[in-house]
């Protein structure tokens, strides 16, 4: 596939350029406007269909070749944080206070390269949906797309989407079948007492005690509840209650962060700390309310796209620069959302370990000196373009789009259409 990775790096400077320009111009959750109407602009110039405003500001490009069926999507994110750069980059952000901090524009570039190749060269069979959400940090900009009818209006047989990860060698790509990020859900739990004077303690109902209490028995609840072979988080982040030393206060609060790896593991979580909440409040003469809210779910990798897509990384890239079950992460991912309407998989290349001295590259991100590494336009998208072609895969030896043999088309640039391997 060398030929295709020549074919992709040879492009890959106006894509750098576009990822830096977009760099330069970061945008919050829901507020992509100058970055999706770049985006559309772009596929509607490469003669993809194009919709916008979608959940927002997402942006979706269709293009159909052939008689083909089969449907694929491939998503990427728009978003950027509310952080201040200090990556020293020349094209840092213009914004004060706002950068692409996720490699979020990367990922928008990578795309976009990919969209120009498969509508000027892509021998494919089929119908392509590009899907450029908003919102993914936190705004749940892929489900507000779905609400919108994404897969009612653009039905797809799979979806895909690609995250840079610093720390891991740069291109190498990493697959992982079955849950490869946590739900993240929170919830806000209030303690009500009877408020009184810290001398007669026998007057009150004290909520400080519960809450000391509730905070202690919710360690149990990994410890003791969830099988010791899964994972799990139960984080109280914060704790209010009370301002002077002889006030005994009529209420307390709790923030909670919680996480699984497995969907029945969340909600075994949500179970037990609505029921220990409870007990433990009513054992201290107290009441309590939780105000759940259910977060970014499990990301779920579908077996039969994960082996289609480790089939691609290694066709592409060789075994020595694919990973092919990589560990599980604790964060979190609204694709998430995407998988459990759609199979499909999700998969990480390397931004860089710092090996080549960049230091931005590796630098964790959400972390103000974080950049993308503009030496995996070329590679993720080469990633794109291959993975299009062998889901939307023609017949072997049957004629192309505008009737010439695959022969005519130039072999040398394109890929072999015989070799189909479908999920
Ligand atoms: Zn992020
Ligand atoms: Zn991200």
């Amino acid at each position: 596939m060398s030929y295709l990775l020549q074919a992709l790096a040879d492009r890959a400077g106006e894509f750098v350029r576009l990822r830096r320009d977009i760099h330069r111009h970061p945008e919050l959750a829901f507020e992509e406007h100058r970055t999706a109407a770049l985006v559309a602009d772009k596929l509607e110039g490469w003669g993809y269909a194009v919709e916008r405003g979608i959940g927002g500001t997402g942006v979706v490009g269709t293009l159909v070749r052939g008689q083909g069926t089969r449907r694929l999507g491939l998503r990427a994110d728009m978003d950027a944080l509310p952080i201040s750069e200090a990556s020293g980059a020349e094209w840092t952000s213009r914004r004060p206070g706002v950068m692409h901090a996720c490699g979020h524009d990367g990922h928008t570039a990578m795309l976009l390269a990919a969209a120009r190749h498969l509508a000027e060269h892509g021998r494919f069979d089929g119908t392509l949906h590009l899907i450029f959400q908003p919102a993914e940090e936190g705004g749940g900009g892929a489900l507000r797309m779905m609400e919108d009818g994404l897969f009612d209006r653009f039905p797809c047989d799979a979806v895909f989407a690609m995250h840079n990860m610093p720390g891991v060698p740069q291109g190498r790509l990493v697959l992982r079948e079955g849950p490869a990020m946590a739900s993240s859900d929170y919830a806000t739990v209030t303690l009500t007492g009877i408020g009184g004077h810290g001398a007669m303690p026998h007057r009150a109902a004290d909520p400080v005690v519960a809450a000391a209490s509730v905070v202690m028995a919710l360690q149990s609840v990994v410890s003791r509840n969830v099988d010791p072979l899964q994972a799990a988080v139960v984080t109280v982040g914060a704790l209010h209650a009370g301002r002077a030393n002889n006030v005994i206060p009529a209420s307390a609060t709790l923030e909670l962060s919680v996480r699984a790896l497995d969907r029945e593991v969340r909600g075994l979580l949500e179970r037990r700390i609505r029921a220990l909440v409870v007990a433990q409040a009513e054992s201290f003469g107290v009441t309590a309310t939780i105000d759940w809210r259910a977060g970014y779910s499990v990301l779920v990798n579908t077996p039969a796209e994960t082996a289609f897509a480790r089939e691609v990384a290694l066709e592409l890239l060789g075994p020595e620069r694919v990973t092919l079950q990589g560990p599980p992460l604790t964060g979190s991912e609204d694709f998430a959302f995407m998988l459990e309407r759609v199979p499909g998989s999700y998969l990480l290349i390397g931004n860089g370990d710092g090996g080549d001295g960049r230091a931005a590259s590796a630098c964790m991100v959400h972390n103000p000196g974080y950049d993308f590494n503009d030496d995996n336009v070329a590679i993720g998208s080469a990633y794109w373009v291959l993975l299009a072609e062998r889901f939307l895969c023609e017949d072997a030896g049957a004629s192309t789009r505008d009737g010439r043999s695959p022969e005519q088309e130039g072999a040398g640039q394109l890929s072999d259409a015989g070799s189909c391997h479908l999920p």
